[in-house]
């Protein structure tokens, strides 16, 4: 008999959103997630499935029944033929990396961190950056789907593909990922360099930085021209870091969250941190390299708030630009350093923001220093205002302000995911405040 605790609270990473479920659950079993299932069928309870709880929205969060997935985390099968592996949905890459480096295969694309879930970095689209590279979700070649009623879907291109089609991004409202087969490539080595560039240079020369480098992604430093370039590349190279305690921690770290603290009250300081931060930090040109997911991901230090949208590739300058424009049209919105702009493949993924185009990724932070929030809307609004403007999507697992009338008007497919969700969970079992406002 499945064991639920009552009284827990749930905090995403960032304690930006939290929420007090009634039950929470920690099953060990797809039998024990079929008894939770069962008991909110009887109570008429809603249900939440939560992986890694990273995502900066309370996509998460549910005052129902929530399952955390933490237990069902073990490698089921890798076929070393096909560079396959099968995991549970519970399962953090930050343990999954090892296992396959067992086998000598490694994910050829990851997020900035690992302590997600694979249940949960299909749920919201997660997405690193290379052209040629897909958000992570188009590395899934099988799932299998636990639903409502207590169906188990296995589901591929070759089996209930238009649920597979629907499920590799889910926004966890098709019910319990329990299984999840990956597309593996041998493990490899990166080489990442960085270097000081202006936000001119990168756009006019977009593409040739794109043919340049497999993972070219840059970070620019609102209130500035100044951009730092990051290329990240396969290698033969022997590991080698120039992470150093004094300048990343000492002066990247604590100097500059007391210093944001300070521009809290004082808000004419932030171009001022941006730009000086840029010189410290930014304007000399670093190389290290490792195995591809030590370079693909990084200490996140900060606590923030987020807003990450994808637009069409061709719209970066002109989103760009604008977004430039604006912050000096007015002089009282402020931005944190930095926003990190990246890019991605199409897919035929019915909710993937990169929906049938290739697109951009641009990320705008707002730091939140010892805890505080610091006054964002005019920056989100007009961040939002552009990226409409521009055909964008938002990522699922970052706040944003869009209703269904939105995703009607950006996703093609939109229609056709309501219809397969309505017919998995006609009840709504797996829906929260924020699917509420995705479906309604
Ligand atoms: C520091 C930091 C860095 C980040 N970097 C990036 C980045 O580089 N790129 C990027 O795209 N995103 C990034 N994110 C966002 C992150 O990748 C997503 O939020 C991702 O979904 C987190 O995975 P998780 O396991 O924590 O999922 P959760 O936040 O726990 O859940 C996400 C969604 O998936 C659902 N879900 C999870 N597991 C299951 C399951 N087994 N069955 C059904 N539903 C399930 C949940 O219900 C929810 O709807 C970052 C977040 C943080 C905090």
């Amino acid at each position: 008999m499945v064991h639920g605790y009552k009284g827990v609270k749930f905090q995403n990473w960032a304690r930006t959103y939290g929420c007090c479920p009634e039950m929470y659950y920690q099953p060990t079993s797809v039998e024990e997630v079929r008894e939770v299932l069962a008991l909110a069928r009887q109570q008429n309870k809603r249900v939440k499935v939560v992986g890694g709880g990273h995502s900066p929205s309370d996509i998460a969060c549910t005052d129902g029944f929530m399952i955390h997935m933490g237990k069902m985390n073990r490698v089921l099968q890798v076929d070393t033929e096909k560079k396959q592996v099968t995991v549970e949905a519970g399962i953090l890459l930050s343990d999954l990396h090892p296992q396959l480096g067992k086998h000598g295969l490694a994910l050829s694309n990851l997020g900035a961190v690992s302590d997600v879930t694979a249940g949960g970095v299909i749920g919201s689209g997660t997405h690193n950056t290379g052209i040629k590279h897909g958000i992570l979700p188009t590395l899934v070649v099988a799932l299998t789907l636990l639903t409502a009623d207590g169906t188990i879907l296995e589901c591929s291109e070759s089996s209930n593909a238009e649920v597979f089609q629907a499920a590799r991004v889910h926004l966890g409202c098709l019910g319990v990922i329990l299984t999840i087969t990956l597309q593996c490539v041998p493990q490899f080595h990166l080489q990442e360099i960085s270097f000081p560039s202006t936000l001119d240079e990168v756009l006019d020369n977009l593409d040739s930085h794109l043919k340049k480098s497999e993972y070219f992604r840059f970070l620019w430093f609102p209130h500035s021209e100044n951009v730092s370039v990051i290329y990240q590349d396969h290698t033969n190279k022997p590991p080698s870091s120039s992470a150093n305690w004094f300048w990343d921690y000492a002066i990247g770290f604590y100097l500059l969250e007391f210093l944001l603290w300070i521009s809290s009250f004082l808000p004419g300081l932030v171009g001022w941190i941006n730009r000086f931060f840029f010189w410290l930090l930014f304007t000399r040109k670093r190389e290290s390299s490792n195995l591809s997911h030590e370079i693909f991901t990084y200490e996140c230090r900060f606590k923030q708030h987020v807003q990450d949208w994808a637009i069409p590739r061709e719209k970066t300058k002109e989103a760009l630009l604008e977004l430039k424009a604006v912050l000096e049209t007015h002089p009282k919105m402020v931005a944190h350093f930095p926003v990190e702009v990246r890019f991605t493949r199409g897919d035929d993924i019915l909710l993937s923001p990169c929906f049938q185009r290739d697109s951009c990724y641009m990320n705008i932070i707002m730091y939140r220093p010892y805890g505080k929030d610091i006054p964002r809307l005019d920056y989100w609004l007009a961040y939002e205002t552009i990226m409409k403007k521009v055909g964008g999507r938002p990522h699922w697992a970052k706040a944003h302000n869009c209703t269904r009338k939105d995703f009607e008007k950006m996703y093609p497919a939109f229609t056709k995911f309501c219809a397969i969700r309505e017919k998995l969970d006609p009840t709504g079992m797996f829906l929260n405040a924020y699917l509420e406002k995705v479906f309604y």
